[in-house]
């Protein structure tokens, strides 16, 4: 028999649960507390259930609790990259961001991704598999636990697609918010997404108040298909025409992320161009440095080059940040801690 991987039941579910084991509803309640608000890492650990029941629920039921495989602590900003083990051997990536505003955790929904970014780590072995939703709430369980810190805002743009992952994703997010977990708004949490049109429509419809950010990183659909495979199934005109569906749906401005490749996307040309795409979009658009990977001949823009684009876009009367480097001095891409840990073993 199949056992049920309770950590990534709602409580409804859960009370439904442990009363097909014969066991009373405050029994999910307790269990409940114990997974979600004291994140416990084991259920020896809910010292308030009997033993018996402990026995009963390692018999049934798998507990997610993922395994830290290594932890690295920058020393610059005190950024931490965390390589965590699951329970069928694979290794995923999550980071955890120090900021005035609280602590960020950027985390993976899946193990490798199918999307083929042409400037990402992350896609260079293909996916392997969808994460559910207790292992993405497990990352920021766990690293809220080692860190002895509370994690205030959530950016789903680690490993993966999370769009391509659809319910677990949605599932994820209802338990994150839920008040007797550990309750994160709905507004400090963001999902990045390379553009999947009809997901992005139908998280509109959801209505959460969530932030979606748009993996747009080119200023025409040519340049977006050189760099993005995904722009051959989506024209980047129907990406912007769900981003305008999702603000009026939800009335969540829209993030546009934009990596600078040198020489490929960070003309003035490309900044004019960008401009008139997004213009009458209620957005923010979020420069990146793109990170070189040896599998790729990318490099970054220089400085003075980002500079002059940002202020293209900023005369342009368009809402632009660059994105600051976190964790420069600990292998910061995305997914290339995981990568280097694979190559290695
Ligand atoms: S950037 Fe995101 S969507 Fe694109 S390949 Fe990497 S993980 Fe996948």
């Amino acid at each position: 028999m199949e056992k049920t991987d309770i950590k990534s039941l709602d409580y409804e579910e859960l009370q439904q649960f442990m009363a097909s084991l014969g066991e009373k509803p405050f029994r999910a309640k307790q269990l409940y507390e114990w997974m979600h608000e004291k994140l416990a890492a084991d259920l020896d650990e809910m010292t308030n259930l009997s033993k018996g029941l402990r026995k009963k629920l390692k018999e049934t039921t798998d507990y997610t609790s993922l395994e830290v495989v290594e932890r690295l602590v920058s020393g610059i900003d005190g950024t931490e990259k965390y390589l965590f083990r699951l329970s069928d051997g694979n290794v995923i990536e999550s980071v955890l961001m120090r900021y005035h505003h609280g602590n960020s955790v950027c985390i993976s929904s899946q193990v490798g991704c199918r999307m083929g970014c042409r400037f990402c780590a992350s896609t260079l072995g293909g996916l392997t598999r969808n994460l559910k939703p207790s292992e993405m709430l497990d990352q920021i369980y766990r690293i809220q636990q080692v860190s002895g810190e509370r994690v205030s805002n959530i950016v789903v743009m680690g490993t993966g697609e999370p769009l391509d992952n659809y319910d677990n994703l949605l599932k994820f997010i209802r338990l994150l918010t839920d008040e007797h977990g550990l309750n994160i708004s709905q507004r400090n949490i963001t999902v990045s997404t390379c553009g999947i049109v009809e997901n992005i429509r139908r998280l509109a419809n959801e209505k959460l108040q969530i932030t979606l950010a748009i993996s747009l990183h080119a200023s025409n659909q040519e340049k977006r298909k050189e760099l993005m495979p995904i722009a051959y199934k989506y024209d980047i005109h129907e990406v912007l025409d769900a981003t305008r569906y999702y603000f009026g749906q939800t009335g969540r401005r829209i993030t546009f992320e934009y990596s600078l490749v040198g020489g490929v996307n960070d003309t003035e040309e490309d900044a004019r161009e960008l401009s008139a795409l997004v213009g009458d979009i209620n957005c923010h658009v979020n420069l990146i440095p793109v990170n070189p990977i040896k599998e790729r001949s990318y490099v970054q823009s220089n400085h003075a080059v980002i500079e002059a684009f940002k202020n293209k876009l900023e005369k342009n009367r368009i809402n632009v940040t660059i994105r600051r480097e976190m964790g420069r001095d600990i292998n910061g891409a995305c997914g290339q801690l995981r990568k280097s840990y694979m190559d290695e073993n």
